[in-house]
């Protein structure tokens, strides 16, 4: 592997960034329209234009990375674009585990996952009817927490349900998940698994700001209730977090705990990035509601490292770079095989 590449959003300059500063060639895989902000940065040494990121599955694109003997490095943009079926079928090496990815869009595979792993998830509502305190109703695949909403009974949910419909944004009930609602702080603890090392790195954790939940909560409750009542969970932006250090043997069994689990249901396993989503209680207890199998944005905040990757690492280490490190170890001692699918 000689080449590192990615789609032109979420994280790539982050990505992209580290693959140079780990001596790989850069390619970006851009939309014509974004052009103009990718050009800015000199660490991109390719560019492969389309229209739209669909394109990755064409011949074009296709031949452009095995040209450069390439890896792909997924991360949300690819798996809010593309199928399950299209992101398997991508002729590319895809670093990590792109099987796991399907585990991740289906909400409910990704359950049995941080079940398996005995993680504390909130309890999914299998029918409306069966609404008996607050939840949260998300839309199923990559919805980005557009069109989520909260109810508290079965009366509230087909009132909200039915705007939804009106807006187009689904057809269905089936298309909606309902989860008890988990209050507390939210936090995203950020993970690299290392299959060459065997060793799990805590790197780091933030928290989202999410439109127009945020928003929400700076009016008045009378106000508030005038709203439409949905409301969207849309990510805006991500602020860095410092756990209470007495959190954090919890932290590094949880993650321990999912490798395990996914190495069990998804082989290889879960190598490479992942993300642990939830909040913290009143009582200090994470409740899960979410993993991203792959890099997420959050890492951003970290390009010069985190609290926690100095302690790991001598040198300053974002996510984007440990991923390249583990390229380059990885084909050092001959293991590629590891790593990449
Ligand atoms: P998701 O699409 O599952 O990542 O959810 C988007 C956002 O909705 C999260 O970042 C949280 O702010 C919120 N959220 C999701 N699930 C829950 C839950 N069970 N309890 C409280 N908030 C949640």
């Amino acid at each position: 592997m000689t080449c590192i590449a990615t789609l032109g959003s979420h994280c790539a300059l982050q990505v992209l960034r580290g693959a140079k500063d780990e001596g790989f060639k850069t390619i970006l895989i851009c939309e014509k329209k974004r052009e103009r902000l990718y050009r800015r940065f000199g660490f991109i040494d390719e560019f492969v234009l389309v229209d739209s990121f669909l394109e990755v599955l064409d011949q074009k694109c296709s031949s452009a990375l095995e040209q450069n003997n390439a890896v792909l490095i997924p991360h949300g943009t690819l798996i809010s674009q593309m199928s399950s079926e299209q992101i398997e079928s991508i002729k590319a090496p895809i670093f990590g585990n792109r099987w796991i990815l399907r585990w991740e869009s289906d909400r409910n595979l990704k359950e049995k996952l941080m079940l398996e792993a005995k993680l504390d998830v909130p309890h999914s509502v299998s029918k409306p009817s069966d609404i008996n305190s607050l939840v949260i109703v998300k839309r199923r695949g990559a919805a980005g927490g557009k069109g989520y909403f909260l109810a508290t009974n079965e009366e509230e949910y087909i009132k909200k349900r039915e705007k939804l419909i009106k807006e187009k944004l689904i057809t269905s009930d089936e298309e909606l998940y309902i989860q008890e609602y988990a209050s507390g702080v939210l936090a995203y603890l950020q993970y690299f698994y290392s299959p060459i090392k065997n060793d799990l790195e805590f790197f780091g954790v933030d928290k989202r700001h999410e439109s127009d939940v945020e928003g929400l909560a700076r009016i008045p409750a009378p106000q508030q209730m005038k709203e439409d009542g949905i409301t969207s969970f849309n990510v805006i932006a991500n602020s860095p977090l410092v756990l209470r250090e007495s959190l954090l043997e919890e932290v590094y069994d949880m993650g321990e705990r999912f490798v395990a689990a996914s190495k069990r249901l998804v082989k290889p396993g879960m190598n490479g990035p992942f993300c642990i989503e939830g909040v913290y209680d009143k009582n200090a207890k994470f409740k899960t509601f979410e993993f991203s199998a792959r890099i997420v944005a959050g890492t951003n905040i970290f390009m010069e490292g985190s609290p926690y990757s100095v302690l790991i690492h001598d040198e300053p280490m974002s996510m984007g770079r440990r991923i390249a490190r583990e390229l380059n170890d990885a084909m050092n001692a001959n293991q590629l095989d590891k790593i990449v699918t």
